[in-house]
């Protein structure tokens, strides 16, 4: 039998083999067309309609997520042929279920059934979903304006593909070889790479690019000042109108912002941010654009005294004495290491791998109720672990890979991923499983991998959302787990977690010295969390900056405005530092012209201040109960991690926290508290 089709248990990647995958996806998506034809024919009820509709894309998402799965952690040129071959099968299903114009007017039908009523709250937020996502896509609008529709959906493809090849072809495009002279400040390793960029192009000297392994280190060591200042025009100027015309992006973030208007008109909107929101937890522009003038005000203070004390130290210990754009990233590098150098290699010593991960556990463990133990499964390759999650009356509740080292044949950072999920199936419940992969070092010479405490945040914050998955209580697919999760609420559960590997209380039971047995001293911990807050103020205001622009000006479409004259008077009103008039930012801003981030930016400090505010409600007991305390852990859990999409994000924050997200958690952990 084909692995892919048994979808009786776990995955069975011992036996999976890239000749299995086209056959098994052919088999799965003819099953998923001949589902469509029947559902479309019989009776709208939940069980004769949703159910068999759901039972069919779920074996088409676990076959092909093992493949995807296995295709990001093993890659091989067999698989990766085959993957390729594919892919376009799968995102063409996908693409005809969305626009599938039958279906659509079957969930409009159970929706105006007399059993919608009866429905429990899961599940008609899944028809709700489904409803929502048809309208999006278009599916109530008239022929003529379907067409043109569809027409500006494909300009806005091509036109952001073309907005990311410009400015690859720019970022290509420069490169400047230099002497020996100019190299002074800048690493070895950063020079052996400069060097041999040069060699590669018979040339004598060391060559720099404004790809980031080589333009970050610049900015940040290189003690020629006039080098810095070019490689800094040369980088804010990419896909301008000072640089090859035909790279030039400035027409199409116009023709983007115009497309994306018109596109929220067809759909009856006022303008495309709201568009966005539509799926989104925040409920308006307006909302949004309060939320963050409102964090701006209150950063600002903090951020002008950061410019204050960096003016103040490049004139008394670097000599510039006025401090320009492309001086920030250098003396910025040369005042924290001034004021906060600790060595990662020494932190390192304190995190071997195994008193990390047991460290994580004993966290979970605690907070939710949960035993996790190692067990066994197919793997896919021998640096797999598999563990699994029992509650306190020994159920089995979930299981997860964890597969944290690098390797060649792995794609880099690190994500979680869900295998299967909960769902009920007739008697039978179906319990979740999760994939769990990292890029961090493997042990080495016989001694246990020792992880970064950047690693350990990393692990944890996966682990986040391998919890917010594998921790829910729904049975309806659509919205169990992370399915069905607003957007901009995510990353709640993920960032959550990281808080923990910045409390001292967990820290010094999770760290052991690999030589000494002793645990982190309190003074290098308190070191780490000053480096953490080093510039937060000035960090927040030049991404609140970023989040406003790309809100107002999907928000406010005023024709004849540029993108640039709105950022100038964004800057006008939230920057400390004003860079250069020749800086093109937005002929630069990939995430919301080419990437998902179409106001959409806001989401990174809203998902923040939801999972500091919701960690607040752990420290406010932590005087009297621990840090760790088990009556706030099992709220969490029951309001926000097993409640998954059933239900809006702002209603299970409100339910966790009894009240509206509030900044003060985050404004606080960032070290930007009035002293
Ligand atoms: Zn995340």
């Amino acid at each position: 039998m084909n692995p892919l089709l048994d979808f009786s248990g776990l995955p069975r990647f011992a036996e999976l083999q890239p000749q299995h995958i086209a056959p098994a996806v052919d088999q799965l998506l003819a099953e998923g067309r001949a589902t469509i034809e029947r559902v479309t024919a019989a009776p709208v009820t939940w069980d004769s309609f949703v159910a068999p509709l759901e039972d069919a894309n779920e074996r088409i998402g676990r076959a092909w997520g093992q493949v995807a799965h296995l295709h990001a952690v093993l890659d091989s040129p067999e698989l990766r042929e085959v993957y390729n071959a594919n892919l376009p099968k799968i995102t063409q299903y996908w693409t005809e279920l969305g626009q599938n114009q039958r279906l659509f007017e079957k969930y409009k039908q159970l929706s105006a059934s007399p059993e919608f009523a009866a429905l429990s709250k899961a599940r008609k937020r899944i028809v709700e979903n489904a409803l929502r996502d048809f309208r999006l896509g278009g599916a109530e609008l008239p022929p003529e304006k379907k067409a043109r529709f569809a027409k500006i959906q494909e300009e806005l493809a091509r036109s952001g593909s073309r907005f990311s090849e410009n400015l690859l072809d720019a970022t290509k495009a420069f490169g400047l070889v230099v002497d020996e002279s100019r190299i002074g400040g800048i690493p070895q390793d950063v020079l052996d790479a400069a060097r041999e960029a040069a060699e590669k192009e018979g040339k004598a000297g060391w060559k720099f690019t404004l790809h980031a392994p080589s333009y970050m280190p610049v900015m940040q060591y290189a003690d020629d000042r006039r080098l810095r200042e070019t490689m800094y025009r040369e980088s804010v100027t990419r896909a301008s109108e000072f640089g090859n015309p035909e790279w030039d992006n400035t027409p199409l973030i116009a023709r983007i912002v115009e497309l994306r208007g018109e596109l929220a008109g067809l759909l009856g909107y006022r303008n495309f941010a709201e568009v966005s929101l539509v799926p989104k937890m925040a409920e308006s522009p307006q909302q949004v654009l309060a939320f963050l003038e409102d964090l701006a005000r209150r950063a600002r203070p903090f951020a002008e005294k950061d410019v204050a004390e960096l003016r103040e130290f490049a004139r008394r210990e670097l000599g510039i004495a006025e401090l320009q754009s492309w001086d920030v990233a250098y003396a910025s590098e040369k005042l924290r290491v001034e004021r906060y150098a600790f060595s990662e290699q020494e932190v390192k010593q304190y995190f071997p791998e195994e008193v990390a991960v047991h460290g994580l556990f004993r966290v979970a463990e605690t907070l939710y109720g949960i035993r996790i133990k190692a067990a066994e499964a197919p793997r896919w390759h021998e640096d797999v672990r598999f563990y699994e999650i029992r509650d306190s009356a020994g159920a089995l509740v979930g299981q997860f890979y964890m597969d944290l080292y690098a390797r060649d044949t792995k794609r880099g950072g690190a994500w979680m991923d869900d295998a299967i999920t909960r769902r009920r199936k007739g008697n039978a419940l179906q319990t979740p499983v999760a994939y769990l992969t990292c890029n961090f070092s493997r042990p080495v010479g016989g001694r246990p991998a020792l992880f970064t405490h950047d690693e350990v945040l990393t692990l944890f914050h996966e682990f986040g959302h391998g919890l917010h998955h594998l921790l829910t209580r729904i049975e309806d697919l659509g919205v169990s787990g992370i399915n069905g999760v607003e957007w901009d609420a995510v990353e709640l559960p993920s960032q959550f977690m990281e808080n923990f590997c910045w409390e001292w209380d967990v820290l010094r039971h999770m760290t052991r010295h690999i030589d000494t047995a002793a645990p982190l001293p309190r003074a290098l911990f308190d070191k780490m969390v000053a480096a953490k807050n080093f510039q937060s103020g000035l960090g927040m205001l030049r991404q609140l900056e970023f989040a406003v622009f790309d809100m107002r000006l999907h928000a406010e479409y005023q024709p004849g405005r540029t993108a640039l004259q709105l950022l100038d008077e964004v800057r006008g009103r939230i920057a400390v530092l004003r860079p250069p008039a020749y800086n093109r930012f937005p002929n630069n801003f990939s995430h919301i012209f080419a990437g998902g981030y179409a106001a959409g930016y806001y989401s990174y400090k809203w998902a923040e201040v939801l999972s500091a505010d919701a960690y607040a409600a752990f420290e406010e007991m932590s005087e009297s109960h621990g840090i760790l305390n088990v009556s706030t852990g099992e709220r969490f859990r029951d309001e926000i991690l097993a409640v998954g999409g059933s239900r809006p994000a702002a209603e299970s924050f409100r339910a966790f926290r009894g009240r509206e997200p509030t900044v003060d958690a985050l404004l606080r952990h960032n070290g930007m508290t009035a002293a």
